[in-house]
């Protein structure tokens, strides 16, 4: 038996064949990548090169609004030393020890959503399901900004083959931690949506929950997400609604996407919270926007509840929440809610 060499060998065992096997290449000039040694893709065209963090490919152009790629990697790296021996949602919760500016409170809110997001997700699902956008088996699938994969898990334990991309690297070893525990494979790559690391046409559909509205550039997203959904694949998604008369889904307050950036910084300033860098979109913004990126037969639906978000809830939020249900199978009162209701969900269809 030969010793083994390293050169060319990536951690977690994907090389840059298998990565070309999901549709992967430079995200520059979509051009073929070559393994460069122990922890590198390399460009066989432009030459570029790529680290690969934590066995995970990083192919990012812009970088991450919020982290540093060197925080974000040591992050990444902190996280992967425990993934094993800890559960996710612990492992979730561990990111933000020793972070002075996340309260105990806040830590134990978040990781409460973060482990609701599954159920969340099959909602999705079904509702994309219910606008004509059904995902056949055995396709493949890229889950778009898919933070800790809630989406990607739910699909990959559906039987669909997925390909998990998001702009953050610590979020994407905590999404591979899901999918361990869950028994699902989840390839998972670091890029920016504005730059898509993929083949033209590599993907039969396109997912995603709140991620355009994140996106440094919404319209430079699309573009790219028809670009690799193959002709008929469909685009799927949910993001909150701006014209939203509910709580804000990143400060909080109330119907905050109808208020200026000015008096959102001031809140936001005031209740020691982050101002969101983001972009909403009204339903009829969102139809617009996607049109304009090429997609057809584009459909918008009002996303139903979970259990788990009506659960603990007050009566006279179930009794809303019940009247929101209920106005979902009534076409004229469908369209009144769907002006004020806090999440729009979308399909569409690559052209
Ligand atoms: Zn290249």
């Amino acid at each position: 038996m030969m010793m083994s060499t390293t050169a060319g060998t990536q951690v977690n065992g994907r090389r840059a064949a298998d990565w070309s096997a999901l549709g992967v290449v430079c995200p520059l000039c979509h051009s073929e990548l070559g393994d460069a040694g122990i922890a590198a893709l390399a460009c066989t065209v432009c030459g570029a090169t790529w680290p690969v963090t934590c066995g995970i490919p990083d192919l990012r152009t812009i970088g991450d609004p919020y982290l540093s790629v060197a925080d974000d990697a040591a992050a990444a790296t902190a996280l992967a030393a425990r993934a094993g021996a800890t559960p996710f949602g612990a492992l979730y919760a561990a990111y933000y020890e020793g972070n002075a500016q996340v309260s105990a409170d806040q830590v134990a809110r978040f990781t409460h959503g973060v482990l609701a997001a599954a159920e969340r997700a099959s909602a999705s699902v079904a509702t994309w399901g219910e606008l004509g956008g059904t995902i056949d088996r055995d396709e493949l699938v890229l889950d778009l900004g898919c933070g800790t994969a809630p989406l990607g898990v739910v699909l990959a334990g559906e039987g669909h083959r997925v390909l998990g991309i998001d702009a953050g690297l610590r979020w994407l070893v905590l999404a591979r931690a899901r999918a361990a525990e869950r028994g699902v494979d989840l390839p998972v790559v670091c890029a920016n949506a504005e730059r898509l690391p993929l083949r033209a046409g590599a993907v039969t559909a396109t997912v995603g929950e709140s991620v355009l509205e994140n996106l440094t550039d919404a319209d430079a997203g699309i573009a790219e997400v028809r670009r690799v959904t193959r002709p008929g694949g469909i685009f799927a998604l949910t993001t909150p609604n701006r014209r939203s008369i509910g709580p804000d889904p990143h400060l909080g307050l109330l119907a905050g996407g109808w208020r200026s950036t000015g008096a959102l910084r001031a809140y936001a300033q005031r209740t020691g919270q982050i101002m969101p860098r983001r972009r909403l979109f009204g339903p009829g913004e969102l139809v617009a926007a996607l049109r304009e990126g090429g997609f057809a037969g584009i459909r918008v639906a009002l996303p139903r509840f979970t259990d788990a978000q009506r659960r603990g809830q007050s009566l006279p939020v179930n009794v809303a929440i019940a009247g929101y249900h209920l106005s979902r199978r009534v076409p004229g009162l469908r369209w009144l809610v769907l002006q004020v209701a806090p999440t729009i969900a979308v399909v569409g269809r690559s052209t």
